[in-house]
């Protein structure tokens, strides 16, 4: 694999190509003015065109498939340079507004879910991503031009803030390192200028891993994957509940500095007749006494012989006014295209099925 030119911040950039202003124009190209290849860069001498052809890959993904659902989502599925697929999903949060006279007057806003590897070691057992295992790493490169190609694809302005979540395939905080410098990457602001309060960080509780990116205090907002809330079933649910417990998880995110105009999201998968009773509902509030939390509800979202059933609406809703009428504040994760991409990897099986 050649390595990507969006692997490195506009430092590092400046360290590799002589003379080191250069670095900014050739930034310039990448993320403002989206060029496809090193040759389009005008300004840029011949023979450092030539070196950059020779060392780097502009863009490290192609896309393999798009597939859009009826709420106006995108899911792309894309082919990596050593041809491992992996996938990112555009999902427009708010539908643009217009007054009387046909004026924009609020623009849609969009939130971009990224992968982090190819697969994921943590072998959780409603993940589709789990069952395909652990493949490999992305690169930052690799994250990054998820989000440069989804914005490219989508005509979504170069100075439009979007969102991104580390809540595709892959566990974030097990490749820690890549993740952290595409969260850098991202920050640039001669590039996507994607401030790190625009990143969230979801992860199925790697304690350590969480106190480390605390120490690094970036900016970036924290996920937690919960899902249960007693260590039994977590454990079945989650076999990394064996290494770091709730407990640990919870320890960790009360040392975990953030935004005080933030939270801490918890995401709770619902599972009929498993995880959806009051009972447990109890158990959280109790678990998230003293944390600036909001809980996410999530339908688990059935794929072919599941173990797991889709919670009724009407248990949500149970489960949800529970916790709201306690003094935690809880959502329900409406659209079906965030349900799916929430499960993303099943794009991905979908295609490889297909193609079969
Ligand atoms: N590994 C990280 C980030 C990727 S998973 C993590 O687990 O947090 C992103 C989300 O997809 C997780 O909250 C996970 O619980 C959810 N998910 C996985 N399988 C799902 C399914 N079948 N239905 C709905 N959500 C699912
Ligand atoms: Fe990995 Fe997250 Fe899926 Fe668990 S839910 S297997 S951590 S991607």
């Amino acid at each position: 694999m050649k390595p990507s030119i969006l692997d490195f911040t506009l430092e590092e950039l400046k360290t590799k190509v002589k003379p080191s202003f250069r670095a900014k124009q050739i930034y310039n190209w990448i993320y403002v003015q989206n060029v496809n290849s090193f040759a389009e860069m005008k300004n840029i001498p011949k023979d450092l065109i030539a070196s950059l052809e020779e060392e780097y890959i502009l863009n490290p993904l192609e896309i393999a498939r798009i597939e859009e659902s009826a709420d106006g989502s995108k899911k792309y599925l894309f082919r990596c340079q050593d041809e491992y697929t992996m996938e990112a999903v555009l999902l427009p949060m708010k539908k643009e507004e217009r007054n009387e006279e046909g004026k924009i007057t609020s623009e849609t806003k969009y939130t971009i879910c990224v992968s982090s590897q190819v697969g994921c070691k943590i072998g959780c057992a409603f993940c589709l991503t789990a069952k395909e295992g652990f493949k490999r790493n992305l690169t930052a490169g690799e994250i990054v031009a998820q989000v440069l190609t989804l914005k490219k694809e989508n005509n979504i302005a170069v100075n439009r803030r979007v969102n991104i979540v580390y809540m595709g395939m892959g566990e974030p905080l097990d490749n820690i390192n890549n993740v952290v410098q595409a969260i850098k990457v991202f920050n640039e602001e001669d590039g996507l200028a994607i401030g790190a309060r625009r990143q969230t960080i979801s992860t199925s509780g790697l304690s350590h891993q969480i106190k480390k990116l605390g120490e690094m205090d970036l900016g970036v907002l924290l996920a937690i994957s919960l899902h249960a809330v007693d260590d039994a079933l977590r454990e079945q649910l989650m076999p990394i509940n064996k290494a770091y417990n709730i407990e640990s998880v919870i320890n960790a995110v009360k040392d975990f500095p953030i935004d005080q105009r933030k939270r801490v999201m918890f995401e709770y998968l619902v599972m009929k007749d498993l995880n959806d009773d009051i009972a447990s509902a109890k158990k959280l509030v109790k678990l998230l006494h003293g944390i600036k939390a909001k809980v996410n509800l999530i339908y688990f979202n059935p794929y072919p012989n599941s173990p797991f059933k889709r919670p009724t609406r009407e248990g949500m809703e149970k489960f949800k006014d529970f916790l709201n009428d306690h003094g935690v504040l809880c959502t329900i994760r409406q659209s079906k295209g965030l349900d799916i991409s929430a499960a993303c990897g099943q794009l991905k099986e979908k295609t490889d099925n297909d193609l079969a």
